[in-house]
């Protein structure tokens, strides 16, 4: 039996603030582990921690920094597998798209680690010819990383990473049901030699023990990802602080097919986007917005796709989708799945039953037949559930997929570039792509939101660097 465990300055300890257990959502009968949950003085001792350990890691050359997160990359590698395998029984997320996510992790980690020896920061020129002016990177000190279980390895790896090579120390807390593979990510970085403290884990409830990280902790920064609701009580209570924090919240994005679009490439990028990990990347399709005139025929081509998704356990490597990740996303996404039933129109559905185990699965559906206030079309359902609405032309299509409070991506599909270029200025989101699915931006560039999706800055790629340091202006005159 798997247990989870709290990493803390170095040594390994077990909470003693309540137990929960995690079932496999792909086999309910299968039990993965038991999480031991945190109170409120373990984490103050990961904030401790943390910041004893700060003066000697922020004091390491970054390309000594950067040789520690390379054998964080070696390990993790090493790993892959059985990280993969974990993380898959433990959250319900196909094990092909999985270790795909642990080798994103992998570059992330090495793409930071070069960050060590690269320019941190720029020579400015001086009105005076005796002065030199320049800028340095420095820390901003202990940094609490809150992360969701959706992408259960690399969202913890895309903000550890960058947070590490800029020399600040981290206290990490992950979702309850990604806790298992948090402790088995830590054990990994221990194991890799990661120096004691630089890293703390602490397992819990985030209504439990998020109050204390945000209120009572010492710390100089936050960086958290996860639903909307939470991320604006994370960025009010970093805000009353004026500590930095950077929050990435929910979406409900856009696909817009126009009546050019190619049809053979569009429908697999757009099934892709909507059903792949079950819909639960923040980055998903749930909103397919299709020109009048193709209206018809790509119906008729998703209804076809859709038909003959292969939804199996996540262990199957021919799971296109698994099921979702927990009894209350299950319940969460049923109740969309009632409400689409009952007030929209089912164009598309996967009858295809898993029989062979009892899980949380949720067949995928496609709806249309609403209007586009309906709560469908508005809120974050976070399942295999998406909606068309039909446009009338391109200004039709560009103002409905405008018409949210989100804005994390968008694509348009078209032949037409002209169109396509239109569209990259006109859709108001961070991530926006002609001709690709809505999820799956490379890790070396910016990713994130606008409006409600974000709080506007950056993660991964140079931009996370900003985030994770504060930047001196320093003058020496020399005369
Ligand atoms: P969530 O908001 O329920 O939880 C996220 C994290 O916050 C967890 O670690 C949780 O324990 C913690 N938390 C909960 N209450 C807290 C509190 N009061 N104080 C401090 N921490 C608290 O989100 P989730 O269900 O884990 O993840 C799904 C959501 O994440 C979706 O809305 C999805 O769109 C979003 N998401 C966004 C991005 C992005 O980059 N924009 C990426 C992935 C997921």
């Amino acid at each position: 039996m798997l247990e989870s465990r709290n990493w803390i300055g170095g040594e390994w300890n077990t909470p003693t603030e309540g137990n929960l257990i995690v079932m496999n959502p792909s086999d309910l009968q299968e039990q993965v582990g038991v999480l031991h949950l945190s109170g409120k003085s373990d984490v103050l001792q990961a904030a401790q921690a943390a910041r004893m350990a700060f003066s000697g890691w922020a004091g390491l050359p970054a390309p000594k920094r950067g040789e520690h997160i390379l054998r964080l990359a070696v390990a993790l590698e090493a790993n892959l597998e059985e990280l993969a395998t974990l993380a898959s029984r433990e959250m319900g997320k196909p094990i092909t798209e999985m270790k795909g996510e642990v080798i994103r992790g992998v570059n992330l980690l090495k793409y930071y680690a070069a960050e060590g020896v690269r320019s941190f920061g720029s020579v400015i020129p001086a009105y005076d010819t005796n002065i030199l002016q320049y800028t340095k990177r420095v820390p901003l000190g202990v940094v609490g990383l809150i992360t969701p279980w959706n992408f259960p390895v690399a969202i913890p790896i895309w903000k550890l990473a960058p947070a590490l090579i800029c020399g600040n120390t981290v206290v990490w807390k992950p979702a309850e049901y990604a806790s298992l593979t948090a402790t088995k990510m830590a054990e990994i970085f221990h194991f890799a030699g990661l120096p004691d403290g630089v890293l703390n884990l602490v397992i819990g409830k985030g209504s439990r023990i998020g109050d204390t990280l945000l209120e009572e902790c010492d710390l100089n920064a936050v960086s958290f990802t996860g639903s909307t609701g939470t991320g604006l009580r994370v960025a009010s209570a970093c805000a009353k602080r004026n500590i930095k924090y950077q929050t990435e919240m929910g979406g409900k994005n856009a696909a817009v097919v126009l009546k050019d679009a190619d049809l053979d490439k569009t429908v697999p990028a757009i099934l892709s986007g909507a059903f792949r990990s079950a819909g639960q990347k923040c980055t998903a399709t749930s909103r397919i917005i299709v020109e009048r005139e193709i209206a018809p025929a790509f119906t008729e081509a998703m209804q076809k796709a859709v038909q003959s998704l292969n939804i199996r356990p996540a262990l199957d490597p021919a799971a296109y989708l698994g099921p979702v990740a927990s009894s209350s996303q299950f319940q969460s996404v049923m109740s969309y799945v009632q409400m689409a039933r009952e007030e929209a129109q089912v164009i598309a559905e996967c009858r295809q039953k898993v029989t062979e185990s009892q899980g949380h699965y949720v067949y995928p559906l496609l709806v249309r037949g609403i209007e586009s206030n309906h709560a469908l079309v508005q809120e974050e359902i976070f399942g295999p559930l998406a909606v068309m609405l039909e446009a009338d032309n391109y200004e039709h299509a560009v103002d409905l997929c405008n018409q949210s409070i989100f804005g994390l991506s968008a694509s348009v599909f078209t032949r037409d570039l002209s169109n396509g270029l239109r569209f990259l200025d006109d859709a108001q989101a961070g991530m926006v792509r002609v001709n690709q699915e809505t999820a799956g931006v490379e890790y070396q560039s910016p990713f994130g939101g606008m409006k409600m999706s974000s709080s506007h800055s950056r993660e991964q790629g140079q931009a996370a660097l900003d985030f994770y340091s504060d930047v001196k202006t320093c003058g020496i005159s020399y005369t």
